[in-house]
């Protein structure tokens, strides 16, 4: 909850800083000062749809500040996931066939000594258990949506295009997660952040329950099933 209150609030945080730009144009033209407080409430109340639009929009805005503070405890990434979230599984809950539905996982999920090549085929793994792919297959396996593994930016888009999914559930880092939601645009995605007990882009963890909640979220329930 508390997450979702801050995600709200950087939004319409960017939201507010962007319609200064068209609002002091306005009012240099016009002369009349009601231009600005206008244009701020006219994006912020256009904002309450939370399009992706306004979502990168407010993305874009408040990345630069964010790097300007270091990035310490202000991830408008966050905000993307958030939102971004929350308005796939609104829009799209229950609603979507199993196999069209896409669980991505990064490599960085397949424990760092494992020799198995599971990148361009994840069932090449063994399950042998010393890393949360295996149970993501047998996951994929019980619900019947598809599962594959990026390397980065790039693959996923790959995997995207080539599976033709009407919905992702994709599990990364919060910078990752909140890029790629923008750029897999306009396929829906709802995202799961890892956990990074080893440091960044080694051995990361995933909370399997969240990520089997968020695919039977999307799942469609077939008729006479419940
Ligand atoms: S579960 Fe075992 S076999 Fe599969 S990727 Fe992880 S370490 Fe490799």
């Amino acid at each position: 909850m508390k997450t979702r209150t801050v995600s709200f609030f950087y939004y319409h945080l960017g939201l507010t800083v962007f319609s200064f730009f068209p609002g002091i144009i306005i009012l240099l033209l016009t002369r009349d000062w009601y231009w600005l407080p206008l244009s701020i409430c006219s994006v912020n109340l256009l904002g309450l749809f939370r399009h992706p639009f306004f979502i990168a929009l407010s993305f874009h805005i408040l990345k630069p500040v964010a790097s300007l503070l270091g990035g310490e405890g202000f991830a408008p990434e966050e905000m993307v996931i958030t939102l971004g979230s929350e308005k796939t599984l609104r829009k799209l809950g229950g609603r979507i066939p199993a196999d069209r539905i896409l669980l991505l996982l990064p490599h960085c999920l397949q424990w760092h000594d494992c020799k198995l090549r599971i990148t361009f085929n994840p069932y090449n793994c063994a399950r042998c258990g010393k890393c949360p792919v295996g149970s993501l297959l047998d996951l994929a396996d019980k619900t019947g949506v598809k599962i594959a593994i990026a390397t980065g930016g790039t693959l996923a888009r790959r995997h995207i295009k080539e599976l033709r999914p009407l919905a992702v559930v994709a599990v990364a880092c919060p910078r990752d997660l909140g890029q790629g939601m923008l750029d897999a645009h306009p396929i829906p995605v709802a995202g799961v952040e890892n956990s990074r007990p080893a440091g960044d882009c080694i051995d990361t963890q995933v909370d399997l329950n969240i990520v089997e909640e968020r695919v039977k979220q999307l799942t469609l329930i077939p008729d006479g099933k419940s």
